[in-house]
């Protein structure tokens, strides 16, 4: 891992196809205008350095100070490295597992917990290397990740993640999840896999005191995350909002992703998903929800007044019958929104300039006015607003030196007259440079310092080994 830790001096990202991300918003509150990049397609490049983006250069304008690499990008389109705002790493161990596959969210869930529960911490381990490098690869800087599954076979599962995304240079929001409520209290998971809410609560403290950097530029920090309603104890719930408030860390969970989810709520608890979690003190500006596909009206103006985000998933709100999530009417309500892949078992891959692509066509189904640069807004800007990282998501002076390069001289892109559409509607696959706070991450395609071949093979094994112990090999 050594070119990883070197520091990279400056760097001159020479001459462009196009920039994103350098227009200022109309507010801080609004994605960019949609034909905002094409004032700024005409710039000489951006000079990096120390880990943040030094100085935009006017179109001919050459730098004079002392450079130590010029990557000429002619034929790239330069933007903000591509932030996740929702994504369960473990589950790369059982994509497409055939019992599971083709399943609503409940019995696709009760299919998968009892194999999740014979996870180790070194399938983690693995598990995180992998998605780490195919988010990477497609040109994602920032992650989030909602690891809820602790069991005695995996004891400190959140620290072997961080341990990884140092490893590999990966800007982090790790989230501390947790489930307390399993099947003999009324709740969807097997007791195997749920935990006392006062261990919950001590190791999120401790977790929060090993890793949480609360400065800006921080590659790692966490947010509390008890898993969803029908997994957690309205006390955990509760609990969990507190010691979020008392550290000033964010708050996370799965909410209104599926009509079940609503009549669960009803019933066990006599309320709407969104009441049940503003009576434990969750309608708070650090919280975002993952998916939001099923609040009403009333519901959505109340999440937006509140400051709360909302973290889309396209893809796997198609896999799983979930429903379309009403991104513009959130957006009219002032929700933040950002984009998500979700796990690796409800998508299947972990590839966020493609979830760009798949959150245009879903919102294009039912909404003539959405557009390329709306998809491309919440991957960057959006994400960044959602997760309270102002030097996150754009490239003006001063922001973070996360940024992702894509070649236009792919066949897909061919008579494209306007590239940075094409790059979205056609879909990027695979980011050609890759640099996190300032390192270089991914060159010519591949990732550097890390041996893909090897990796496969190890996360392969990894999980059929994790079939076998489960009884579904
Ligand atoms: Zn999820």
């Amino acid at each position: 891992m050594t070119s990883s830790k070197t520091a990279q001096g400056t760097v001159w990202i020479r001459e462009p196809s196009i920039v994103y991300g350098i227009e200022q918003p109309a507010s801080a509150q609004t994605a960019p205008p949609s034909d905002g990049y094409a004032a700024f397609k005409s710039v000489g490049g951006l000079i990096l350095n120390n880990g943040k983006v030094d100085k935009v250069l006017a179109q001919g304008e050459t730098y004079r100070g002392p450079v130590d690499e010029v990557i000429d990008a002619q034929n790239l389109i330069v933007m903000p490295g591509l932030i996740n705002t929702h994504h369960h790493f473990y589950q790369s161990l059982t994509r497409s597992i055939r019992t599971a596959i083709n399943q609503p969210l409940f019995p696709w869930l009760t299919t998968l917990y009892p194999i999740w529960a014979e996870q180790h911490a070194q399938d983690v381990e693995v598990a995180t290397r992998l998605v780490l490098a195919e988010l990477l690869l497609s040109g994602c800087t920032t992650t989030t990740d909602h690891h809820y599954l602790f069991s005695d076979n995996c004891s400190n599962p959140i620290d072997v993640q961080f341990q990884v995304a140092q490893d590999m240079g990966m800007r982090v929001m790790l989230t501390r999840g947790s489930m307390s409520l399993g099947r003999e209290q009324g709740g969807l998971p097997p007791q195997k896999v749920v935990q006392r809410e006062a261990d919950v609560l001590a190791d999120s403290e401790r977790l929060i005191g090993r890793w949480h950097d609360p400065n800006t530029y921080a590659m790692a920090q966490i947010a509390l995350a008890p898993c969803s309603p029908f997994s957690v104890t309205p006390a955990l719930l509760r609990d969990s909002a507190a010691l979020a408030a008392k550290h000033d860390v964010a708050l996370h969970t799965h909410l209104a992703e599926t009509e079940d989810e609503t009549a669960f709520c009803i019933d066990a608890f006599g309320k709407r998903p969104l009441d049940h979690l503003e009576q434990c003190d969750w309608l708070r500006p650090r919280t975002w929800f993952a998916h939001g596909v099923h609040f009403n009206a009333q519901e959505m103006y109340r999440i937006g007044a509140a400051g709360a985000g909302i973290s889309h998933c396209p893809s796997s709100n198609m896999l799983l019958s979930s429903g379309i999530c009403p991104i513009t009417r959130l957006s009219k309500a002032s929700v933040a929104i950002g984009l998500g892949v979700d796990g690796s078992a409800s998508n299947d891959h972990s590839n966020l300039a493609q979830e760009i692509r798949q959150a245009y066509l879903l919102q294009r189904l039912t909404n003539p006015e959405y557009s390329h640069l709306d998809a491309l807004a919440m991957a960057t800007s959006g994400g960044a607003r959602l997760l309270h990282r102002p030097e996150l998501g754009h490239l003006r002076p001063g922001a973070a030196a996360d940024v992702a390069m894509f070649s236009t001289r792919e066949l897909r892109f061919s008579g494209a007259q306007d590239m940075l559409a094409a790059l979205l509607i056609s879909g990027a696959h695979q980011a050609q440079h890759v640099l996190v706070n300032g390192q270089w991450r991914v060159r010519h395609g591949e990732l550097v310092d890390t041996d893909l071949d090897a990796l496969m093979h190890e996360h392969n094994a990894a999980a059929h080994a994790l079939w076998q112990r489960a009884g579904v090999a």
